[in-house]
């Protein structure tokens, strides 16, 4: 027996262990966005709770942000009404599904911070919602066709840029950005002078651009980039662009290699990803990083273009299994551990 222990250290270690697995609560950045006026999302709040048969004013808006991320189809008389009815009630549960939600059809607080979160303006694929595989490709699988290893060129736009971060260091974060799908891919990018003739070409645009996907100023939709072989890769010139938040203390920075990394993934043929880990999860919080790709964004690169003979899994398994695999790792580690640390202190107590 124990002496040391008494029913008072057993209550409190009892209390202490995480028996239960903690709630994610909603990163306080990422309500940040609420009070950012860059358009209606904001007053999206409005509708928290609402489900199936209530009627919410401006529920029509919310409709539309569905329609826009490929949820809803538009009405034949071409508008919403603000009833929520079965359509919409399938339309959250197949966002709820494709964004690794709790699916519960109504919008819950989860779904309400989620619709709110900054995203890529890309839309959500639907027609490949599938069990096992978490990662997408958009409609007819397309990607860059040519002799492997293939090299794809990449150059910036010579006027739609931004001035507050250097030519060279914004420069290096396309780099870093590009070597990480090259990496595993046998894929090679490189910088081309003419803009015109290159495969893939970088901008910075605000509102209404000329490709039919308006950008919204200041959070909101961050970037978006089309599928293959367009080649068309554009940022939202309203976002404060950060290649380091230790000099870019805005709070509504968004970090430009996380955003980079993400849309050449669009570049190269994958669409959105329910992995919430996955760089190709559509959403990223202000002040945040999230540049590595995770087993999720390799495994669907690799079954359109093949693996780089020289990636290994195992360095990847390593990073991938303290982050998205962790969890549940963790959760379970802990729960076991708790129950032994119990089961010692219940024998101790009746010894
Ligand atoms: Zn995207
Ligand atoms: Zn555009």
């Amino acid at each position: 027996m124990f002496p040391f222990f008494s029913y008072k250290t057993f209550f409190f270690l009892l209390l202490s262990f995480p028996v239960f697995p903690a709630r994610t609560f909603p990163d306080p950045l990422t309500e940040l966005t609420v009070d950012v006026r860059n358009s209606t999302w904001h007053d999206f709040g409005k509708f928290l709770d609402a489900g199936k048969g209530s009627e919410v004013t401006g529920m029509s808006e919310l409709k539309k942000y569905f329609q826009r991320f490929g949820y809803l189809r538009p009405t034949p008389e071409m508008n919403f009404t603000d009833f929520f009815d079965e359509n919409f009630e399938s339309a959250v549960t197949i966002y709820q599904k494709n964004l690794g939600l709790p699916v519960t059809g109504k919008l819950d607080s989860d779904t309400m911070t989620q619709i709110v979160s900054p995203r890529c303006g890309v839309s959500d694929t639907t027609h490949s919602l599938h069990v096992t595989r978490h990662y997408a490709y958009f409609y007819g699988e397309p990607r860059w066709v040519g002799s492997s290893p293939m090299t794809l060129t990449y150059a910036f736009s010579p006027e739609d840029m931004i001035n507050y971060v250097a030519l060279p260091e914004l420069k290096t974060v396309f780099q870093r950005s590009f070597s990480r799908w090259s990496s595993v891919i046998p894929v090679n990018f490189t910088e081309a002078k003419n803009y015109s003739s290159a495969d893939i070409k970088i901008g910075f645009y605000r509102g209404d651009h000329g490709d039919g996907e308006p950008f919204d100023g200041v959070l909101g939709v961050l970037a978006h980039a089309f599928s293959p072989e367009n080649g068309r890769f554009h940022f939202d010139a309203a976002e404060t662009w950060a290649v380091d938040f230790k000099t870019q203390r805005s709070k509504v920075a968004v970090d430009l290699e996380s955003v980079a990394t993400h849309e050449i993934g669009h570049v190269l043929g994958l669409a959105h990803s329910s992995v919430k880990e996955a760089v190709m999860y559509p959403s990223l919080s202000p002040r945040t990083k999230k540049v590595d790709l995770k087993i999720d964004d390799v495994q669907g690169v690799q079954a359109l273009y093949g693996s780089n003979p020289n990636f290994k899994y195992s360095s990847l398994l390593e990073s991938d299994i303290s982050s998205s695999w962790g969890l549940p790792l963790e959760r379970r580690s802990s729960k076991w551990g708790t129950s032994l640390v119990i089961g010692v202190l219940i024998l101790s107590l009746c010894l």
